[in-house]
């Protein structure tokens, strides 16, 4: 015997249903058949919405009943020749009608049973595997369809009847040892009490039949055709890149399904596993895959886990108080007052302190257990030995499941590290002494980016998939994006990264995308996105919660400084461009930082000083290993370079400047670098990097700009650039007389900063700086006579852009 189940979305139309048929012909030869069938897909849930809606006193309920009629007729017409449908259609007919009698009876009463919702329900697997069996008939396929209400016998536990095996088992030998056909139809999820009264076998319960047809008859194979080529390592629906999982043990698959892998009902495992019946899932729609095996042993399968899973809609309920260590029978009682109420409990957890116990249930269920445990503890809560029962919804519970967990140390640590780097918080943990299943309650929001969090840390041994937000994708940005373009493949190849642009900003228009913006055509999207507003930007990086993501500052605003904090305390790493974070109030600074270390993500701004040049990462590493900065020199400004470089008396000084703002040299404010406030930033932060409490104000500017050339606007600034000619001329007429060359200079030694224009000797290091070369000496422990020298290009987009891109290739390989 082999009983071969088909799920509601392999016979949800004629389409579907031909394919089924086309697998039933093929194998039915094989060996004796019991094919049993769900209702069409989604005929379950009308059926509850119907007789849902007569109890609400809407009428309504007639529109939807007539919905399902058509649906099942036009069914009937479109698989089974005219000829033979009239008692086809006559079938579904009378059901129908049936189920308007009842409807009508629950409409005038306004109430509705679990008795009568059953037997509501039951009429999706009734219609379905009639139809179903004749369309088999009429192709040629004899078979014989059997009401499993005769045969399966439950207690009168309706929605949720419990099967007795006894009384079932025997009935089911008794049939079966009469019967002559070779080809059996059997409506799945129906059953009744001993009265005969109907009843159904939880939602999802056609496997469970088919399992208990199996066992009984001690079958040589269960097959659960379905819409996926197998149990999968995740839930499709959650992770993208899930794979099928070849072969699983029974006890692996009743893991995986009771913590959510809908695609096998969770009872359905024990009845075939006592009999060691193997269980093959496969596709309807792939009948050619492989599927997942599903047996003793789950030797195919190479890692320690096998797959991940989730259920949502979970309360946390907490037991506490100093009175119940050492004395025994409180979670017996807990427990006992729960079982009475019909509640499940689904995780359970107790600090070995005893001081409190942690049970996990469904959601639905919080507030009745609040009301049943408050009462049972009544004494013991007045008296202050425990404190009310603490509920918390909300919830849910993600499981990682593997037989050979047991043999594989680590596999907890790697659980909960990955957990905890993208800032998921775990509430209860639980692992069970068969070590078959580690189970974290975390917050329901946080379910699909824990889940995907774990299959990429379990299974993704082939790349990382980083998250990128960005915002300003002006001159820089837009360099950066086509870096990360052209280095996509690298980047996946050698360092198995697979960075996308999910999110990205300008100052006008904001743009999304899930599955990562198309980089081709970014422009045009973007122009087409919707209004900028970072609150929302914001909001939808927090609310998208996707794992390994970034959020990259490309812009020089200080509106996008200031939500550095909520970004980074999502566990969201940084990467600035931006300066104003870094060298704004110390006390923020350094709270970023610490942030960051907390939440164990990464706040780099390494373009800060110096454009690409690895100034703050040299710098770094050199404390890490141990020296100390003792001095540092620099000529920071790639602006004032170029403006010294090529300022020689002939064209103003106003004009050179304008030059350099032309050539893209310069901050929208040419005046944030001609003043030396952007150099005084720099070595700020170079200071602050060093360990140094360094505020602005602490920094001494011996500026070379007159008074007169800083108020007003832009504008103003050229106008009163041009009367000082004289003075800018003078200060280079006196270098040239000595020899020198003019080069704005900062410095850091002591623990004081100071910044301005100085005269360079041909023997010094700044003497030989060309273009917008920037240069810093870093004089330490170790480097002492001769410094540390880090020189090159410190302006321009397209080298500020690889810095930053080398900054999120950083954040993203934590
Ligand atoms: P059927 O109607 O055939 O009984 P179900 O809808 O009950 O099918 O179950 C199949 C669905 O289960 C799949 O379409 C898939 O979306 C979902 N699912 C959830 N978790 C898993 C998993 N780990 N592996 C495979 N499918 C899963
Ligand atoms: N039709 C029932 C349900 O939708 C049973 C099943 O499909 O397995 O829950
Ligand atoms: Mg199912």
């Amino acid at each position: 015997m082999q009983v071969l189940k088909f799920g509601g979305s392999s016979v949800s139309n004629a389409e579907n249903i031909n394919k089924m048929v086309a697998i039933i012909k093929n194998i039915k030869d094989k060996d004796k058949t019991i094919v049993v069938v769900s209702a069409l897909g989604g005929t379950t849930d009308a059926l509850i919405n119907s007789v849902v809606t007569a109890s609400n006193g809407d009428d309504n309920y007639k529109e939807k009943l007539k919905e399902i009629e058509h649906r099942h007729l036009e069914a009937v017409k479109d698989l089974i020749p005219v000829a033979q449908q009239s008692s086809v259609l006559s079938m579904v007919k009378k059901i129908c009608n049936e189920m308007e009698d009842i409807c009508n009876g629950v409409f005038l009463l306004q109430e509705l049973s679990s008795r009568t919702r059953d037997r509501m329900m039951s009429f999706g697997e009734l219609l379905s595997s009639q139809i179903i069996s004749a369309k088999l008939r009429s192709v040629g396929a004899e078979n014989e369809w059997i009401d499993a209400r005769r045969l399966i016998v439950t207690n009168s536990n309706f929605e949720h009847a419990v099967v007795d095996f006894e009384i079932t088992n025997e009935k089911i030998a008794d049939h079966f040892a009469t019967s002559t056909s070779s080809l059996f139809m059997i409506p799945g999820f129906v059953a009744a009490d001993t009265n005969g009264i109907t009843t159904t076998l939880g939602r999802g319960g056609s496997d469970y039949t088919a399992s208990v047809f199996a066992a009984a008859l001690n079958a040589s194979i269960l097959e659960i055709w379905t819409d996926v080529s197998g149990m999968m390592t995740a839930d499709p629906r959650l992770v993208g890149t899930a794979k099928i999982i070849p072969q699983v043990s029974y006890k692996e698959a009743m893991e995986l399904s009771h913590f959510g892998a809908k695609v096998v009902y969770p009872p359905t495992i024990q009845p075939v596993m006592k009999k060691n019946i193997p269980v093959w899932v496969k596709s309807t729609f792939s009948p050619g895959d492989y599927g997942t095996l599903i047996e003793n042993s789950s030797v195919k399968n190479a890692g320690s886990v096998s797959g991940i899973s989730s259920i949502n809609k979970i309360a946390l309920l907490s037991l506490e108080g100093s009175g119940m260590a050492g004395i025994p029978g409180f979670s017996k009682r807990l427990f006992e007052t729960l079982a009475n109420e019909q509640i499940n409990v689904i995780l359970i957890t107790q600090s070995s302190s005893e001081h409190s116990i942690c049970v996990g249930i469904e959601d639905g269920y919080a507030d009745a257990a609040k009301a049943a445990v408050d009462t049972a503890f009544n004494y013991e809560i007045e008296t202050g030995k425990v404190e009310p029962l603490i509920v918390e919804k909300g919830l849910a519970i993600v499981a990682v499941v593997g037989d050979k967990m047991k043999s594989h140390p680590g596999t907890s640590g790697k659980m909960f590290s990955a957990l905890g780097k993208n800032g998921i918080n775990v509430r209860a943990i639980s692992q069970g002494s068969s070590e078959r299943n580690i189970s974290a309650v975390i917050a329901a929001q946080d379910v699909k980016k824990a889940v995907n969090v774990l299959h990429e840390e379990f299974f993704e041994t082939t790349y990382k998939q980083v998250n990128l937000f960005l915002t300003g994708v002006g001159n820089v940005g837009s360099k950066l994006i086509a870096q990360l373009q052209q280095q996509h493949d690298y980047l996946e190849e050698n360092l198995r990264l697979y960075i996308r642009v999910v999110g990205m900003a300008n100052s006008k228009k904001m743009l999304f995308n899930d599955k990562g913006i198309d980089l081709n055509s970014w422009p045009e999207l973007l122009k087409n996105g919707e209004e900028m507003n970072l609150e929302n930007f914001v909001r939808t990086i927090q609310t998208k919660n996707f794992r390994n993501s970034i959020f990259a500052d490309v812009t020089a605003s200080e509106q996008v400084a200031e939500i550095y904090e909520s970004i980074l305390e999502k566990s969201i790493s940084i990467v600035a461009c931006n300066k104003i974070a870094a060298s704004s109030p110390y006390v923020f600074y350094q709270n970023l930082k610490n942030l960051a270390r907390e939440k164990n993500v990464h706040f780099l701004f390494e373009t800060n000083v110096g454009a690409g040049l690895p100034v703050i990462g040299t710098l770094n590493d050199l404390l890490l290993s141990g020296d100390k900065i003792t001095k540092i020199e620099a000529v920071l400004s790639g602006t004032l370079n170029f403006v010294f470089n090529n300022y020689n008396g002939k064209k103003s000084f106003a004009q050179v400047v304008k030059q350099a703002q032309e050539e893209g040299f310069t901050e929208p404010d040419p005046r944030l670098d001609l003043s030396g406030k952007d150099v005084m930033r720099k070595i700020m932060i170079l200071a602050r990097e060093s360990g140094e409490n360094l505020e602005m104000d602490d920094i001494t500017n011996h500026t070379f700009m007159p008074e007169s050339c800083m108020t007003g606007s832009v504008q103003d600034f050229y106008a009163a650039m041009e009367k000082e000619e004289d003075h800018f001329k003078g200060i280079y007429e006196e270098a040239k007389k000595a020899g020198k060359k003019l080069k704005f200079v900062a410095k850091y030694e002591n623990g004081k900063a100071q910044v301005g224009l100085q005269q360079i000797d041909p023997e010094h290091d700044f003497y030989h700086l060309y273009g917008k070369d920037n240069v810093v000496l870093f004089y330490t422990k170790r480097y002492i006579d001769q410094p540390l020298v880090i020189k090159g290009a410190g302006a321009g987009a397209e080298v500020t852009a690889s810095g930053v891109f080398a900054d999120i290739i950083r954040a993203a390989r934590i």
